[in-house]
């Protein structure tokens, strides 16, 4: 009688093995992105405190993760910084059971978390924007976006224009990232300098080519992220003095981190993933200035 039981149990040990080995797999070649990342950049610490500049989100909650120690590091030297939302957060958690949360609540929840977060990293009410797209839309408002953000360049006058990466797998982010890649070309004013933070790119997601098998699509993924590691120009910042503080900034993000007492059963960001961002080290890539009618 016990052979029928055992076989169905001995099916899920594999699976689960199985899962088990390929998110090692995909956790370790994550780390080891960040560590060429790392290894590759050139420190530009003290440069950066002192340069006005624009922190652009897809959103709430990515201008922390990706930004949260340079926002911090420069408002405690009194430069000006800007940050601005682009969506206005409504499907964040949409596939999971909501219960008593409506789309309202979230979007204001979200508003409230943000400004909550900017001002642990020394941030001015006036100082944090958000923009209002749709959230999970950002794909089919490029153009808008592209628009919006040229704008807010022109009235807050920054040096320096943050982003996340083109590479990170979320549509929103490289909808985001391609709206800022236009806008600077539009611009081209060589003294603005555009800089991406990877935060998806740190989730191997990201990278996996899907429709092959397990082993294929790890490879080409790795293949893939370690080419893109070694083309980009880095930059570093030492974020060890405020790193408590975009510690407290991250955990205002509430929802995002599963830590919503009306929402009980909602998932958060897991903590391996958290661990990429709370470092003494922020990365970045320094995009290339790309002249209009160059490419
Ligand atoms: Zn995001």
């Amino acid at each position: 009688m016990s052979i029928p039981a055992d076989v169905p149990s001995r099916k899920i040990g594999v699976k689960e093995l199985r899962k088990a080995f390929w998110d090692r797999a995909e956790k370790s070649a994550c780390t080891i992105f960040r560590w060429v990342l790392r290894a590759k950049s050139q420190d530009m610490t003290e440069a950066v405190k002192t340069r006005p500049a624009l922190i652009l989100a897809p959103h709430a909650d990515d201008e922390t993760l990706g930004c949260g120690g340079i926002i911090a590091l420069k408002r405690q030297a009194g430069t000006q910084v800007t940050v601005a939302i682009a969506t206005d957060g409504s499907a964040s958690h949409r596939h999971e059971r909501w219960l008593t949360t409506t789309k309202e609540q979230l979007i204001a929840l979200r508003e409230v978390e943000t400004r909550t977060a900017c001002e642990a990293l020394g941030m001015s009410p006036e100082g944090v924007r958000f923009l209002g797209f749709k959230d999970s839309e950002l794909a089919n408002q490029v153009a808008d976006l592209s628009e919006a953000i040229l704008a807010l360049i022109r009235q807050t006058q920054p040096r320096e224009v943050y982003v996340c990466a083109e590479v990170d797998g979320h549509p929103d982010h490289v909808a985001l990232a391609q709206a800022a890649h236009l806008a600077m070309q539009n611009l081209s004013d060589p003294r603005v300098d555009l800089f991406e933070y990877p935060v998806w790119s740190f989730d191997f997601r990201s990278w996996r080519h899907q429709g092959k098998t397990n082993t294929l699509g790890f490879l080409f993924g790795v293949r893939d992220m370690m080419r893109t590691a070694f083309s980009w120009r880095m930059r570093s910042v030492s974020i060890g003095p405020v790193l408590r503080i975009k510690t407290e900034a991250l955990y205002a993000h509430r929802s995002q981190l599963g830590d919503y007492p009306q929402e009980p059963h909602w998932s958060g960001l897991p903590d391996a993933f958290l661990d990429h961002f709370l470092r003494n080290t922020e990365t970045f890539r320094h995009v290339p200035p790309v002249q209009k009618g160059s490419e």
